[in-house]
């Protein structure tokens, strides 16, 4: 079985989901933000500010900013309700309408009449929105915290501002402990950019899809044909019941990871096509791969079930 993230016809779209500008906390200009990005290379972006009162609920409106080799998604980082540590809710919400209603969120802090994150969370995903649940570790997400957003697409998987700023900026912990309780997730590595210290073109996702289209890329999100990466490449996923064989960029190491204890690593020096043998995985029912390059850089392909 091949993953269809590499078979569905197109080619990978490189884009950032998670990103701010200073209609709400970020230093730069919606227009500037977009303008560095593609000058980085990339094809897409969603500018995500913060959806609180104290910044009149901002959905940036990016379509001035799209041209024949960048697009833009509209989406917001939504903020309601309190966690199990009292803290605000962050979630992502990618792909929204414009006039998404605000919630009851005057600003950084929790207040009372205010919807859930779990309700917010339903509401963007009703409305259309891929949503993900942002930074686990920076939050500082208890696992019945991550349960509670049933509405999530996706998780965090690097969060390159977090790891910045926080030295937080991973979510692998609770997203395998969702994935070992049967939850149908995906993964995304995002940069969570204010511009305001090194938090920029640190993780991205490569979407599979046939032009650079909005649409199309929302919807290749919600099919889970992507892979995130802070810098190799993932060409190709084949699985049988006793191997998974990785293409990629060169690689040191690919790294199946499953349920509980489950993992297994072949390392090397360049390698572009490796097969790992499926050992130690008697109980999981779902595998994921992590490859590492030279330089450190990761890349996460999506899970995906255990022939
Ligand atoms: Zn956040
Ligand atoms: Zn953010």
């Amino acid at each position: 079985m091949s993953l269809t993230a590499f078979t569905a016809p197109g080619r990978f779209w490189r884009g950032n989901l998670h990103t701010h500008s200073n209609l709400s906390d970020g230093a730069l200009d919606p227009g500037e933000v977009c303008r560095r990005y593609q000058a980085e290379g990339y094809d897409f972006i969603a500018l995500t500010d913060h959806f609180v009162g104290m910044f009149d609920y901002p959905i940036a409106d990016t379509l001035p900013y799209r041209n024949n080799a960048f697009t833009t998604l509209l989406g917001a980082e939504l903020h309601s309700g309190a966690m199990e540590n009292g803290d605000l809710w962050h979630i992502l919400a990618v792909g929204l309408p414009a006039d998404f209603a605000p919630s009851n969120s005057p600003g950084f802090l929790a207040v009372d009449a205010q919807e859930t994150g779990p309700e917010v969370a339903r509401r963007a995903r009703d409305a259309g929105a891929f949503i993900a649940i942002a930074h686990p570790h920076w939050s500082g997400l208890t696992l019945a915290d991550a349960r509670s957003i049933d509405a999530a697409h996706a998780v965090e998987i690097y969060n390159h501002g977090c790891e910045a700023g926080a030295a937080r900026g991973g979510g692998g912990h609770v997203l395998d402990l969702l994935l070992s309780e049967g939850r149908d997730l995906t993964i995304i590595a995002t940069d969570d950019a204010h511009f305001t210290e090194p938090d920029h073109f640190g993780g991205w996702v490569m979407v599979k899809a046939e032009a650079n289209d909005p649409d199309l890329l929302l919807a290749a999100l919600k099919r889970g044909e992507f892979y995130a990466s802070q810098g190799p490449e993932i060409r190709g996923i084949d699985v049988t019941k006793s191997a998974v064989t990785v293409e990629t960029t060169a690689a040191v190491s690919i790294i199946v990871q499953g349920r509980g204890q489950g993992t297994a690593a072949v390392h090397g020096t360049s390698m572009t096509r490796t097969e790992v043998p499926l050992m130690r995985f008697y109980d999981s029912d779902w595998l994921r791969v992590t490859v590492v390059d030279a330089a450190g850089k990761q890349a996460w392909s999506n899970p995906f079930p255990r022939p």
